[in-house]
């Protein structure tokens, strides 16, 4: 840990920021091995707290409230919650600024604002205080504490180029040859001394990644899962390994089973996941004991809910429903984010965190059949990272009787690659759709720097 005191190396004294994060950290340290319920009486303090605002500040969840029942000063209770209609991101859309406080509570800080495609490509604008940003930076050193075996090591990250980099570390991001900073930054760097920070944009190749990567021998990569199948096509294909690298941290895109069979396979290392949102915060990070996630009570709750909006059992996918605890500047109360999620039974490890077994998809990730019937679309990435040209690929709904398998190849495949491809969509599909594939160098990213697996250019469905 460092010091914020001059010439002082010993036991380490903290203040600010810094400060407050470890102190609340210590509370995060003891709350993760509370039991389920210790931690639903929590929230529903906070939950009560919050509503109350909503209710004397938000007419637009005044109104809302009031039809579930719910008046000002009344105790909330999980009956009366549970009448509280789900969110959705076009009620959001739609309410604009209807849904923001006029003024928070002085000791919630200062109020930015932060914008959202989200998984549904609905954007959504939400504003957020320096408390909810507090929350989000405690959430942070918890990962860091759960995951990192030492924060002096070495870090490349490789992600979309932040705005608020001076241009002239945008170019240097954005050049071959990446930037380095002395250390990692962001709430890590207000406790520890870490390691330096090498960062590339991802608007590169993935050769340049790679010579990225050897040049600088990092311990850690920080990237999006879509961007690290492509380092890992990379590499096994020339039989390239970064002997030094311990684990690979994602974000943004959803990681599955097979993404991290093939990390494990080509660089011998794991990979730790998280599932956050901009207008959420951190919703759940990776068990340190297994691939599940625990959702983070202490800062939101999370729902996840059958069609007719009953809590699903373990075991079953449902709607993944979150209330962030503690942004009043724009409240959420019931948001339904757009992604599914599968329920977890007590977590072996101990923790009373719930569980998410794994992120099944996004609400988008549902291609409709020429009867209407909408089927959850898994692809076997791991049946077609097997075709080495495949360096990544996007599955197109382009109408109810076609689909579009967009392939960026190194070369052009052989009939018999092209009929895996075929064969891979038919067994997720079966033979309803006419499946065309067409080629090109590198597939577009969203804005956000993020590669949707599935596309649909159907008339978007409400949601
Ligand atoms: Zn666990």
């Amino acid at each position: 840990m460092r010091s914020s005191i001059a010439q002082h190396a010993w036991p380490p004294i903290l203040t600010g920021p810094g400060a407050t994060l470890m102190a609340l950290q210590h509370h995060l340290s003891n709350t993760q091995w509370w039991s389920a319920a210790q931690l639903r009486d929590q929230q529903l303090r906070q939950l009560t707290a919050l509503v109350d605002f909503a209710t004397r500040n938000i007419p637009f969840h005044a109104n809302r409230l009031r039809a579930a029942g719910i008046e000002p000063g009344t105790p909330l209770t999980w009956h009366s919650w549970s009448r509280i209609p789900v969110l959705t991101r076009r009620e959001v859309q739609s309410a604009g600024d209807a849904l923001h406080a006029a003024q928070i509570p002085a000791s919630h800080g200062r109020v930015g604002e932060v914008a959202s495609g989200g998984s549904t490509g609905v954007p959504v604008r939400v504003r957020k205080s320096e408390l909810a940003d507090l929350m989000w930076q405690a959430t942070q050193i918890r990962e860091e504490l759960w995951h990192r075996e030492a924060v002096t090591s070495s870090l490349v990250v490789i992600v979309r180029t932040p705005k608020h980099f001076t241009e002239a570390q945008k170019k240097a991001s954005k050049s071959s040859s990446g930037l380095t900073l002395p250390h990692w930054g962001g709430s890590q760097s207000q406790i520890w001394t870490t390691g330096p920070l090498h960062m590339i944009d991802l608007d590169q190749s993935a050769e340049t990644y790679v010579d990225f990567i050897i040049g600088h021998a990092p311990h850690y990569i920080y990237t999006t899962p879509s961007t690290l199948r492509l380092i890992l096509w990379h590499c096994r294909n020339r039989g390239i390994t970064f002997p030094a690298l311990r684990a690979i941290w994602t974000r943004s895109e959803t990681v599955d089973d097979a993404l991290r069979d093939l990390c494990r396979d080509v660089l011998g290392v794991r990979i730790v996941s998280n599932y956050s949102a901009a207008e959420t915060g951190y919703i759940a990070l990776q068990c340190p004991s297994s691939t599940a996630l625990h959702v983070q009570s202490e800062t939101c709750l999370v729902e996840i809910l059958d069609a007719a909006s009953n809590p699903v059992p373990p075991g079953t996918c449902g709607r993944v429903i979150v209330t962030p605890l503690h942004n009043f500047a724009t409240p959420l109360l019931r948001y339904e984010l757009g992604d599914e999620a599968e329920a977890g039974d007590q977590c072996p490890c101990g923790r009373g965190l719930p569980l998410l077994n794994r992120i099944v998809g996004r609400t988008l990730d549902h291609l409709t059949h020429p009867d209407g019937r909408r089927q959850q679309f898994f692809v076997d990435h791991y049946s077609l990272s097997k075709i080495r040209a495949v360096k990544e690929y996007q599955v197109i709904q382009k109408n109810l009787q076609r689909i579009e398998v967009l392939l960026a190849v190194a070369r052009p495949l052989t009939n018999e690659e092209a009929a895996t491809v075929r064969a891979v969509l038919v067994a997720a599909l079966g033979t309803d759709f006419e499946i065309d594939l067409s080629y090109c160098e590198r597939i577009p990213r969203t804005a956000a720097g993020k590669l949707p697996p599935v596309r649909s250019e159907l008339p978007q469905q409400p949601t």
